[in-house]
């Protein structure tokens, strides 16, 4: 499967079924599995046979889906979670425990800026956010001696913001420590991190991937380039013995391209329990299969509803990655040359009141908390995520109180211009 193009490996990735065997992909409902003595279990439980045994830490169906996605991202290694948050908990709490350090982005998702700032802080790791935009020299100062990776997102949901992944993997490797990637708004069709020095990527598959609104879940993949070994005095994780697995050490048994997932999966799926249910793996890859023809549309749809909007008297400011006006164009036609995603962000002329009375009067998009989704959707953040906030620490979080986000379907563009020109005049 791997000399073959993204488009296929959307639709076939991650299963090959053998004579006879069902052409979908079969949803393994079953906590548990069956051996025929205990020592063929116990060799499961010391990691010396890899096979299934409770569905807490794998199952098949889950496996079958991470394959695909390791597949279209070009990993070596992929596990499926519970949701986009678990994702990118795991990714981090994998590398880092209580004392340790990691250097973000600041534009990132606000419930990764909350878990990291709030919750993880309480767990003692502490985080220093950089401004995507920032210098060699600001980026470089932010690590310390116990930093023990590096985190950004390809476009940042809400700010659509693109990240300079080079400029961040530059500096990630130059400390010794790994670059992990949130890749939701891009996907793998829009642009693989891999391919620009990105050591690990993760996933909300809740969104694009997903598509239809019907799943929440999350994705690690792992490039399987990253040497624990030449940095094992910072991730004695990976590279000394586990306890808990009678001393096995993951990165000598599992090799660069495995050890990250299965001590992932090994320890922290173990003990936390954030999996994904079959059913919701089923529905992700029915998903998949359709993702490199969603994301053209979305970001047909994006771009047009983006040039509709700048050319419009009653909208005060548009911001969109693949705009000739935007801020971050050429980073967007260097990363993201087939196009970004369907998020477009822009301010109604008239603030709060004006967002407001546009938003109701949609008709073809809908009002809801969710992006990236087949149906066309938009949020007021003011007045819904960000309401507790006033005016000022609106601008001050990067969303001032007229923002409107808007993420296109894949409707008919001309539907969703016509809705919105209806819409704004009631403005
Ligand atoms: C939604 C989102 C998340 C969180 O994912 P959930 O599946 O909602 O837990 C993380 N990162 C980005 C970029 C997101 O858009």
């Amino acid at each position: 499967m791997s000399d073959f193009r993204i488009e296929t490996k959307c639709v076939q990735g991650g299963y090959t079924p053998g004579n006879g065997e069902p052409r979908q992909i079969p949803i393994i409902q079953s906590t548990t599995f069956k051996y025929e003595t205990s020592e063929d279990m116990g060799k499961l439980f010391d990691l010396e046979a890899s096979g299934y045994f409770y569905s807490r830490l794998q199952n098949p169906t889950c496996d079958t889906v991470a394959a695909k996605i390791a597949a279209l991202e070009g990993g070596t290694a992929a596990m499926l979670l519970s949701s986009g948050q678990a994702a990118s908990f795991f990714s981090i709490f994998n590398l880092a425990s209580c004392g340790d350090h990691v250097v973000s982005s600041s534009s990132i998702y606000g419930g990764t800026y909350n878990l990291f700032a709030v919750t993880m802080k309480r767990m003692g790791i502490e985080f220093t956010f950089v401004s995507p935009d920032c210098t060699e020299d600001e980026l470089n100062a932010a690590f310390r001696p116990n930093t023990k990776a590096v985190f950004g997102e390809t476009i940042a949901n809400p700010a659509l913001t693109v990240l300079d992944i080079e400029k961040f993997a530059k500096a990630a490797h130059a400390h010794g420590v790994p670059l992990i990637i949130d890749n939701t708004f891009a996907t793998p069709v829009n642009c693989r991190p891999f391919e620009w020095g990105a050591d690990i990527v993760t996933h909300s598959t809740t969104k694009y991937m997903d598509g239809h609104g019907a799943a929440v879940g999350g994705c690690i993949v792992d490039s399987g380039k990253f040497d624990w070994f030449a940095h094992a005095d910072k991730f004695p994780g990976l590279t000394t013995p586990d306890d808990s697995y009678h001393g096995v050490t993951y990165a000598e048994r599992f090799g660069l391209e495995g050890a990250f997932i299965t001590k992932a999966t090994a320890q922290l799926m173990r003990d936390f329990g954030a999996v994904q249910s079959p059913q919701s793996a089923f529905y992700l890859n029915l998903g998949l299969e359709s993702l490199h023809v969603r994301m053209a549309r979305h970001c047909e749809n994006g771009l047009a509803v983006a040039q509709y909007l700048e050319s419009n008297a009653k909208i005060a400011w548009v911001n969109y990655p693949s705009l000739p006006s935007s801020k971050y164009y050429e980073l967007a036609q260097k990363y993201l040359p087939n196009g970004s995603c369907g998020v477009v962000s822009f301010g109604v002329k008239g603030g709060r009141t004006a967002a407001e009375t546009f938003m109701k009067h949609l008709r073809v998009a809908a009002i809801e908390t969710h992006v990236a989704d087949a149906r066309t959707c938009c949020l007021h953040p003011a007045s819904a995520t960000h309401r507790q906030m006033n005016d000022e620490e609106l601008l001050a979080a990067g969303v001032p109180s007229d923002l409107v986000r808007f993420s296109c379907g894949i409707e008919s563009k001309e539907d969703l211009i016509a809705d919105i020109e209806q819409a704004l005049s009631h403005v």
